[in-house]
């Protein structure tokens, strides 16, 4: 019998009103995503609630400084607050804390630094080729070489490398709604800018 591919960690917490979220990484990127879609929050091609941190290169890529240009406008919830009070718990802070620079501007926030807990398999993976997501029950994504931060969904996989990326010049970091979208308009986005 094959061994069932390891699921997608979902949390939830008493602010994100009974919805089911996921994280994600690229490289030192953390984000919250949405591991299925949800009516108006959250799409197939879009499923990025909020980015968690500035990305900083070289340093750890299980822990991360809180510091998100989330705003009161965004969809739902505060993610720091999902974050902190999350079940099953996903993070934890190691007590560290600094001064960054906030998000998006000039000004100066404390970030506190969190470990996350759950493994790297738990973590919902994007297409890199067609920025097509993970969907709970659904098959999971491989990475598409040993030791990399990127993924590819079956589709890309079976085209291989040199197709996947041809069909993705026209469907990444697209200025023109992507194929697949021009019925809503809609942006993807992009795990991997
Ligand atoms: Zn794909």
């Amino acid at each position: 019998m094959p061994q069932p591919s390891p699921q997608i960690t979902t949390f939830s917490s008493v602010h994100s009103a009974g919805i089911q979220v996921s994280l994600s990484r690229f490289k030192n990127a953390w984000f919250i995503t949405f591991p299925r879609a949800y009516g108006m929050v959250a799409y197939n091609g879009q499923r990025i609630h909020s980015r968690l941190n500035v990305a900083e290169p070289g340093t750890r890529k299980n822990t991360f400084y809180f510091n998100t240009d989330w705003s009161i406008e965004g969809p739902v919830f505060h993610p720091f607050n999902v974050l902190s009070e999350s079940e099953p718990v996903v993070v934890r802070p190691t007590g560290r804390k600094r001064m960054e620079k906030k998000a998006g501007s000039d000004e100066e926030v404390e970030c506190v630094e969190f470990e996350v807990v759950i493994p790297e398999e738990g973590l919902l993976k994007q297409c890199y080729y067609c920025l097509y997501w993970e969907e709970l029950g659904s098959p999971r994504f491989d990475r598409c070489g040993v030791n990399e931060d990127y993924y590819w969904c079956r589709q890309c996989q079976a085209r291989g490398k040199p197709i996947a990326f041809l069909s993705s010049m026209f469907r990444r970091d697209t200025v023109l709604p992507s194929y697949g979208d021009w019925e809503t308009g809609r942006k993807k986005d992009n795990l991997y800018r």
